[in-house]
C-alpha cells in the first residue's frame, strides 16, 4: 500500500454496530497508536528501511526523494487499521484502493512486507507497550485490511491504468491552470468521480484530481489545478505543464452523485477547485430536461477566486433547474452575492431538509460546513463529501 494518501472517512449514519471482539481490537490499536503518534517521524523511518529490506521492488512505488513522503503512508495506514469497526464505510473504500493499487504493480508480497514493517516498526517504538494482545489485535486488523484490497484487485479486469496527453494548458490566473487532457482510451469516470494522477514532472507522487467535465465519448478530461504553497505537484503542474506532457491516471474513485430519480433537491457547496466535481455532475445532468432543482453555493476569499462563476452563470442561463448562489468572504455586499464563509452563507438558509447535499472543497472547508451544518439541524446521511487527504 503506498500512500498519496486517504483520510478521515465520512462516518455513514446507518453503519452497522461492530461485535464486541471487534470494538475491543480498535480500541487496543487506539490506545497503542495514542503513544506511538508523536514518533511518527522515527515510526516512518523504520518501517521504510524494514519494507525496502524485505521487498526492496517496493522501493520503486514511491518518489526518489524520500523526504516528501514523510509519514504519509505510516499516518495512512493507522487511520485505515484504527476504522475495522466501521465495515460499511471502510470496506468498499478500500476497494476502491485495492483496485487503485494495480498501477503500482503491488503483488500480495508487498502487502506482507507492509504489514510486517508496520508491525515491527510499532514494536520498535512501543517497547513494553507492545504486548502480544496489541500485537494481536494490529495483525488480525491489517489482515482485514489488506485482504479486501487484495480481493478487489484480483476481481478487477480494467486496465490497472491510464494515460493521456496534454492538449492545453492555459493559466486562469497565477496560481490555478485548466489542463485538458485526449486519452488513449477513455477513463471509465462517473460524473463527480475523482482520480490518482502522475506527472512527468513529478514521478511517483501521485496526487487526486477530479475531472470538471461528463465522461465524454472521445474521452476528453479538462482539470482545475490549484497551486497550494509549499506543493510539489500542484505547482508543477501550474507552472511546468507542457503541452504533449503524457500523465498517468489511477481508476476513478469516490461518491458524489446526483441520484436523479430520488425526487429529492440538491444542495451543492463548492470552495476553489472543488467546484470540479461538481461542474462534471451539472454538465451531466444538463444532457436531461427533468432534473431536480440544484443550487450551487460557490465560494472562495474573493470574486477573483471564483473562477468558474461565468461559466455555471451561462449553464443556469439555459437550464432552468440550477440556481449559482456565489459567496465572498470579504468586499463591500454586492448584489447577488452572499457575503461570508460557505458554511456561514449556506446555513443562513436553515437545515435544508429536503435536499440531498454534495460539499467539494479543501479538507478544512468541508470539515467547517458539514460540522456548521450539523450544528444547523442537518442529518448526516444527507451530506455527501469525498475523503480528505492526509497532511
Ligand atoms: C478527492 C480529492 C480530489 C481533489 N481534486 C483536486 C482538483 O480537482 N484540483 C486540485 O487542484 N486539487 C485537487 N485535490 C487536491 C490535490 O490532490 C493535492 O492534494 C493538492 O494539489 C496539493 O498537492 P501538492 O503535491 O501540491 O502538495 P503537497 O506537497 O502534498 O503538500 C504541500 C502543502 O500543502 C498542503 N495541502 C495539501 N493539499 C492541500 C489542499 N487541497 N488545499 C490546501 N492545502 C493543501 C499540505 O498540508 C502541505 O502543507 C483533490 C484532493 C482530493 C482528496
Amino acid at each position: 500500500m503506498t500512500a498519496d494518501a486517504v483520510s478521515p472517512l465520512p462516518r455513514s449514519s446507518h453503519h452497522r454496530e461492530a461485535p464486541p471482539a471487534v470494538t475491543a481490537m480498535v480500541r487496543l490499536i487506539r490506545d497503542a497508536w495514542m503513544k506511538a503518534e508523536p514518533y511518527t517521524p522515527e515510526i516512518s523511518q523504520f518501517f521504510y528501511g524494514m519494507l525496502f529490506t524485505l521487498a526492496p521492488a517496493t522501493r520503486d512505488f514511491f518518489p526518489i526523494n524520500m523526504e516528501v513522503q514523510r509519514g504519509r503512508l505510516v499516518r495512512a495506514l493507522v487511520h485505515i487499521v484504527q476504522m475495522v469497526d466501521r465495515p460499511d464505510d471502510l470496506v468498499p473504500f478500500l476497494r476502491q484502493l485495492g483496485r487503485d493499487h494495480r498501477k503500482f504493480g503491488v503483488i500480495p508480497r508487498h502487502y506482507e512486507a507492509v504489514g510486517t514493517a508496520l508491525l515491527a516498526a510499532l514494536k520498535n517504538q512501543l517497547g513494553p507497550d507492545w504486548t502480544p494482545e496489541v500485537e494481536r489485535a494490529w495483525a488480525e486488523a491489517f489482515t482485514i485490511v489488506a485482504r479486501a484490497m487484495q480481493e478487489a484487485a484480483a476481481s478487477d479486469t480494467n486496465p490497472a491504468s491510464w494515460s493521456a496527453t496534454v492538449v492545453e494548458h492555459r493559466r486562469l490566473s497565477w496560481d490555478l491552470a485548466l489542463v485538458r487532457l485526449q486519452p488513449d482510451q477513455p477513463v471509465p469516470y462517473l460524473p463527480g468521480q475523482y482520480m490518482s494522477v502522475e506527472v512527468p514532472q513529478r514521478p511517483r507522487l501521485w496526487r487526486y484530481l477530479s475531472p470538471a467535465n461528463a465522461p465524454r465519448e472521445d474521452g476528453g478530461m479538462e482539470f482545475h489545478v490549484r497551486a497550494v504553497d509549499g506543493g510539489w505537484v500542484s505547482r508543477a503542474i501550474v507552472s511546468h505543464t507542457q503541452l504533449g506532457d503524457v500523465w498517468r491516471f489511477g481508476p476513478p474513485l469516490g461518491r458524489l452523485k446526483v441520484d436523479r430519480e430520488s425526487g429529492r433537491d440538491v444542495l451543492m457547496i463548492a470552495g476553489g477547485t472543488g467546484i470540479a466535481p461538481l461542474s462534471s455532475i451539472l454538465d451531466n445532468l444538463a444532457q436531461w430536461g427533468d432534473n431536480p432543482s440544484v443550487q450551487v453555493f460557490y465560494g472562495g476569499p474573493g470574486r477573483e477566486d471564483l473562477y468558474d462563476l461565468e461559466q455555471l452563470r451561462a449553464l443556469a442561463a439555459t437550464n432552468p433547474w440550477l440556481t449559482v448562489v456565489p459567496v465572498v468572504e470579504r468586499g463591500q455586499p454586492t448584489a447577488g452575492f452572499e457575503l461570508g464563509t460557505l458554511p456561514e452563507a449556506v446555513t443562513r438558509h436553515g437545515a435544508w431538509p429536503k435536499h440531498d447535499v454534495l460539499v467539494s472543497g479543501s479538507p478544512s472547508m468541508i470539515r467547517a460546513t458539514v460540522s456548521r451544518m450539523l450544528v444547523a439541524g442537518s442529518a448526516l446521511d444527507q451530506i455527501k463529501y469525498d475523503p480528505f487527504t492526509i497532511d
